[in-house]
């Protein structure tokens, strides 16, 4: 994790759970280049996989031009009961939770949700 680049520290994101992401709006410039350009997005995936109705990912979110780490972009998806739950935690990309109903016709529906 590194304070330095980004604006604000886990900017409170609503029910916007992003997988992987490099929130540019909140991206100051990299400490170690100096440059301000979209953050690489990597292939190198951690996941654990505990029961199977639970996911975590994390993907680090890395400067394009120098490899400098800005942050580390968590990721989780779990089944609770009718509701999928997705979270993400990122110094960069910031916080976020949503649930959403696995029942077709549910008025609860997030009818806002990315997916
Ligand atoms: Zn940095
Ligand atoms: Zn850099
Ligand atoms: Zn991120």
């Amino acid at each position: 994790m590194c304070r330095v680049c980004v604006k604000q520290e886990l900017p409170q994101r609503g029910s916007i759970c992003l997988e992987s992401g490099s929130y540019l709006l909140n991206f100051a410039s990299c400490k170690e280049c100096g440059r301000r350009e979209p953050l690489k997005v990597t292939d190198k995936v951690d996941e654990e996989d505990d029961d199977g109705e639970e996911m975590v990912t994390y993907k680090p979110d890395v400067c394009a031009s120098c490899d400098h780490v800005v942050a580390t972009h968590e990721y989780t998806f779990k089944v609770e009961g009718r509701y999928q739950e997705y979270t993400m935690t990122c110094l960069l990309c910031g916080t976020a939770a949503d649930s959403v109903s696995i029942l077709p016709n549910d008025p609860t529906e997030n009818t806002n949700h990315l997916f």
